[in-house]
């Protein structure tokens, strides 16, 4: 079991401390300006107060960006919503690892018509909505763009980040993004068990449930999504999402995933000891990850 070490500071709460402080310094001049008389205290007083409520509608807030991630990725999950009940696929979806697709970075969220189906190879053309033996369907998953934008901020791809490294890489997306308070991780055998403490993926991921029933139980909402990718690209295997339970009253979002084969040692074994294609590059992740 691996845990990633708590975040305890809320950048939001100190923003609001310093704010409250320098206006409180403003107020206080002013006080002292009108006991003693001086109008340079009194101007300088009337500046600072003025200055600091003014930084409270400067200071970006997270909810405009969070608005515009959850209008778009409705759209996306409607759209896998609607192509599930079509045809009535009721397979829990697989994210293919990078030696099953034919771009490494990418990801692709399979669905099979039945269970047991075969996965799909990267000698197959996966640029259909359908696979070539028409047993399943492949989408492009709702948390790619969020993979995407996890990885820019890291400066290296989860394909290079060993899966014992997973627990570094999230504190640091948790301390660069502040899309979370906290965050956990656990791996026993074949589950990793994220939890994520008040995170602003909350309100999205109880939408999706509501809305998108059956998007959210077999592929996904976008936190969980994001990290079905991530997670199939470190490991280099198949992996679904078993439960995505959001506790409302510890705010405490916790997604279970499951890699569809038992994890090889060679997953959990030390950097340096990684021999499979194509996640050879996991020797030199440690330096990216350091960095920064
Ligand atoms: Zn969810």
């Amino acid at each position: 079991m691996f845990q990633i070490e708590k975040i305890g500071l809320n950048k939001d709460a100190v923003v609001v401390v310093v704010i409250g402080l320098v206006l409180l310094t403003g107020l206080a001049l002013i006080v002292v300006s009108a006991l003693n008389g001086s109008s340079f205290i009194a101007i300088l007083g009337v500046s600072i107060a003025f200055w600091s409520v003014l930084l409270v509608y400067l200071t970006p807030t997270k909810n405009v960006g969070i608005n515009l991630l959850n209008a778009s990725a409705s759209t996306c999950g409607s759209n896998i919503e609607r192509s599930l009940m079509e045809f009535n696929l009721t397979g829990q979806g697989v994210y293919l690892p990078p030696h099953n697709l034919q771009d490494f970075e990418s990801s692709l969220v399979f669905v099979p018509t039945e269970p047991q189906t075969p996965l799909p190879q990267s000698n197959q053309a996966n640029d259909k909505l359908f696979t070539k033996q028409q047993n399943g369907l492949l989408f492009t998953p709702p948390g790619l763009a969020l993979t995407a934008m996890f990885e820019h901020e890291l400066g290296v791809s989860f394909r290079k980040i060993p899966l014992p490294e997973m627990q570094k890489a999230i504190t640091k997306l948790i301390q660069k993004l502040d899309f979370a308070e906290d965050a956990q991780v656990q791996i026993r055998d074949r589950t990793i068990t994220l939890e994520f403490k008040s995170s602003i993926y909350n309100e999205l991921c109880d939408e999706t449930r509501k809305s998108q029933p059956r998007e959210h139980a077999q592929v996904g909402c976008i936190l969980a999504s994001a990290f079905a990718c991530a997670l199939a690209k470190a490991t280099d295997e198949p992996i679904t999402i078993q439960k995505d339970t959001l506790n409302s009253g510890t705010k405490t979002l916790t997604i279970e995933y499951r890699l569809v084969e038992p994890l090889p040692k060679r997953i959990l074994s030390q950097r340096g000891n990684v021999k499979k294609q194509p996640n050879r590059a996991h020797q030199q992740e440690g330096d990216a990850l350091a960095s920064g």
